[in-house]
């Protein structure tokens, strides 16, 4: 399918007015949010009054309305700045504020999307378990209904925004015998902390200005009107949400590739040995050219899946799906490229690069978790693996 590359003048305006925000506002402070481990405190409320907090949810909830294509600038204009809060952005935005969109009943919309687009609230999903990874079916907390309330029991790990959140949409399985055909999804208010529920901040050498908590449910109870879906189909919900993540969280990961590119390019130029600019040099030049390569390409890999799902009308991916494949490989090609041009810009600024306090050096340790979240690299080659087989 060959897709036209060129942004209308609107999606030129957004892509515009969140990078020259971001500069202005993000780029002074992340120095010191990265070395103190914490999230801007005024984060969300910034991104609410730029109006992206509900970018693709429907504008009578109080969002914005538009497509996953506009998500996939968001992700890359923050992530040129910080990676790590195009993470935060992108996990409220498309982990959890969209699959509620998606799939939840219209008491549930509107008890919870206003709150969620306009900057009040902030919105995180729980999936992965401490024995459950890669192999999300296999997780192992339940709920049980009781009255008019779920009880859960269980834990989650790597839960991004949890720790500052107050909103978790998470799995559980409702009727563990039937494995992953006995999965739900609930949604649940965590600040004010539920009886039984409790999260502890995650220490990380990257992503350090996105809050990563790990969850605990004793006997917390959900009520059972925050069912989100079906009772026991949370597994279309949980592919169908992770295959327009995978395309949106892109983003992050060419956002720190072009930041690797842009920076490294500037420095070489600025930097002068054997009397001369490093820029003047081969190998240096030789390195500039690939990390525009690996980011153009990436960039077209992403945009074309973003395109691509924003032209389904059902917009649902999951087993049997090109979009699926076109999920896949979008992050598992920017993931590792975001990855290997903050490599070459460590190399490129030489021992500069290698102290905490070069933007270059934050965006490397950042870029790793794209080959990582998300489903890993070797969980994305076998989905390609998967529908290409298919197909011969
Ligand atoms: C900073 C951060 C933020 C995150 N945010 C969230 C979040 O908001 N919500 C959420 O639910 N989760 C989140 N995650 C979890 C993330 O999605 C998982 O870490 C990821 O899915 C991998 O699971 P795991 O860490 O248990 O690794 P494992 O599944 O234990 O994998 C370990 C290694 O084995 C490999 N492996 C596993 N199975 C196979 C196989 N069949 N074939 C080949 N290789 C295999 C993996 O690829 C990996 O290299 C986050 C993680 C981090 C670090």
């Amino acid at each position: 399918m060959a897709i036209s590359m060129a942004f209308s003048d609107e999606q030129k305006m957004l892509a515009d007015m969140i990078y020259k925000w971001g500069v202005n506002w993000l780029d002074p402070q992340m120095e010191h949010h990265d070395e103190v481990d914490e999230m801007p405190k005024d984060f969300f409320k910034e991104t609410g009054k730029l109006g992206i907090n509900g970018l693709c949810i429907d504008e009578k909830y109080g969002g914005a309305g538009q497509g996953y294509t506009e998500v996939l600038i968001g992700t890359l204009e923050i992530g040129r700045i910080s990676n790590a809060l195009s993470m935060t952005w992108g996990a409220h935005l498309c982990l959890c504020v969209d699959n509620i969109k998606r799939n939840a009943n219209e008491d549930i919309k509107q008890r919870f999307l206003p709150g969620l687009c306009d900057g009040t609230d902030i919105g995180c999903l729980g999936i992965t378990e401490p024995n459950a990874g890669s192999d999300a079916m296999a997780m192992r907390t339940t709920a049980k209904l009781d009255g008019d309330s779920y009880i859960v029991n269980g834990s989650k790990i790597f839960i991004t925004n949890a720790p500052v959140g107050q909103v978790l949409l998470f799995y559980v399985k409702t009727n563990p015998e039937l494995g992953p055909k006995g999965m739900s999804a609930l949604v649940t208010r965590i600040d004010p902390a539920p009886e039984g529920y409790s999260c502890n901040k995650i220490k990380k050498f990257g992503m350090r200005t996105s809050p990563t908590g790990e969850l605990g449910f004793n006997d917390m109870r959900v009520p059972k009107e925050n069912l989100v879906g079906e009772l026991n189909k949370g597994v279309a919900i949980l592919t169908g949400g992770l295959t327009t993540e995978r395309i949106t969280l892109s983003g992050c990961a060419l956002g720190s590739a072009k930041a690797a590119l842009d920076l490294s390019a500037k420095y070489s130029k600025e930097r002068v040995q054997f009397g001369k600019p490093i820029a003047e040099q081969g190998q240096i030049q030789y390195k500039l050219a690939n990390m525009y390569c690996r980011y153009e390409t990436g960039r077209m890999l992403a945009f074309n899946a973003a395109a691509f799902v924003d032209s389904l009308t059902d917009k649902r991916g999951g087993k049997g799906t090109d979009l699926d494949m076109m999920a896949a490989a979008s992050l598992l090609y920017c993931g590792e490229i975001g990855t290997q041009n903050c490599l070459d810009g460590i190399q490129i600024h030489g021992g500069y690069g290698y102290c905490l306090e070069y933007a270059i050096n934050r965006h490397f340790r950042d870029s790793k978790l794209w080959e990582i979240g998300a489903g890993t690299s070797e969980v994305r080659r076998m989905i390609i693996a998967r529908e290409l087989l298919r197909k011969y």
